[in-house]
């Protein structure tokens, strides 16, 4: 079967073709800045690369030009399903969930918990539904993986109508991209995925660390929103929540203002004005004191929550790095895991040199009692697999 997976952004489709019998990526690509003056479309086609340089109005142009672009390559006609990255599923959705009606409105009913993200996923999907009724279209949602957490994990210490009108409790996200790198780990360790207990850092321009117990998700440092926890790109992460009526009151910000400032001007980029953690290494290694900053923050943040999630879990087989900079930044792995040998680990300076590794990495020491690997995600792939496996168990369509 072929399975086409969408991630629709509010100004962008970013796409992936996979024959799931092969194990292949057929065609790739990323259609962006849509709506603005002078769009992008860029495909890649087996060797071949198109790029169309012209406007596009709308998400519905947007898909169109994937389904030409897939046509034109003879690519469209095995197609067998289209599997949607969904950013917020609430508390309705632990599943993959193949898409009627009802369940798009269930979508766009999460649309407060998630302003800045479900409305680009439920135009992708509705654009889809519309061009190709012919598919089952399953939603795969950030927020799933993490359904498994214990009510103490999930809920904050607030008012309980908060929690009951409101839906206020922690959701966690990068769900799909966890779920990857914990198979993945625990079938490199060559045991069962329901008999590992895991840390997995998700270290990208957003930033998330996952505590696994049996292979399920036990706690996990975003909430509500992808605010909270680790220091990222541009978003603070944890933070004292009277910081916000703080700058209200003493810079007379308005609150959608903070919202924006704590998403997009915080993080690294707050700190230090890059969000890019190459730029952030070069200008700390040149003695940048900014930069410097900016990165000792961001790994003791980390290396905070592996402590947390150490005694959360009592102790694990293995921790994971993932993702932009988890895969490939040695410096950053050295420096939150340095020194942490009472805790039983230790890694290996000339394995820990490993970048953009093609599969799983081990780069701890014959002394560390558990296991340390770099393990590159795929959020696509197992957008794919989950979306297989959910028209395979309920084959019908909205
Ligand atoms: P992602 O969101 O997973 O694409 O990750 C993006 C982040 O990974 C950015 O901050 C990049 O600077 C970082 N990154 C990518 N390659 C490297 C590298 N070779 N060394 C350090 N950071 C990197």
């Amino acid at each position: 079967m072929h399975v086409l997976v969408m991630n629709s952004g509010s100004s962008s489709i970013k796409y992936e073709l996979f024959d799931m019998d092969h194990a292949t990526t057929l065609a790739s690509g990323l259609v962006e800045r849509i709506g603005e003056e002078r769009g992008r479309a860029r495909h890649h086609l087996g060797d071949d690369e198109v790029t169309e340089d012209e406007p596009i109005p709308d998400h519905d142009d947007g898909f169109r030009r994937v389904v030409a672009a897939l046509d034109r390559a003879g690519l469209g006609e095995e197609l067998g399903a289209i599997g949607h990255r969904v950013v917020h599923g609430g508390e309705r959705f632990a599943e993959p969930t193949v898409l009627d009606d009802d369940a798009v409105e269930g979508i766009r009913a999460q649309i407060p918990l998630a302003p800045l993200h479900n409305p680009a996923n439920v135009t992708g999907i509705e654009v889809a539904r519309k061009l190709r009724p012919d598919l089952p279209q399953v939603a795969v949602f950030d927020t799933a993986f993490h359904r498994t957490m214990p009510p103490h994990a999930h809920r904050y210490a607030v008012p309980v109508e908060w929690y009951e009108r409101h839906g206020v409790r922690r959701y966690g996200f990068h769900g799909t991209s966890h779920a990857f790198v914990a198979k993945q780990a625990a079938h490199h360790l060559g045991r069962p995925l329901e008999e590992v207990d895991l840390i997995t850092l998700h270290l990208g321009n957003g930033a998330s660390a996952t505590a696994i117990a049996a292979g399920r998700s036990v706690d996990t440092s975003m909430g509500l929103s992808p605010l909270e926890g680790l220091v990222m790109g541009t978003r603070s992460g944890d933070l004292d929540p009277a910081v916000v009526f703080h700058v209200q009151r003493e810079a007379g910000l308005e609150p959608a203002e903070v919202e924006r400032m704590l998403n997009k001007q915080s993080g690294l980029k707050g700190l230090c004005g890059d969000n890019d953690l190459r730029e952030i290494e070069h200008r700390a290694e040149a003695g940048d004191a900014d930069a410097i900053l900016a990165l000792a923050t961001y790994t003791h943040r980390v290396r905070k929550y592996v402590g947390a999630y150490l005694a959360a879990l009592g102790g694990a087989d293995a921790l994971v790095f993932t993702a932009g900079v988890g895969e490939n930044s040695p410096e950053v792995r050295e420096r939150v895991l340095s020194g942490l040998e009472p805790l039983g680990i230790s890694i290996d300076a000339e394995r820990n040199a490993v970048r953009a590794p093609e599969g799983v990495v081990a780069i701890h020491d014959q002394h560390s009692t558990l296991s340390v690997l770099v393990v590159p995600t795929d959020e696509e792939r197992e957008i794919a697999e989950q979306t297989v496996a959910a028209v395979t168990e309920q084959p019908s369509t909205g």
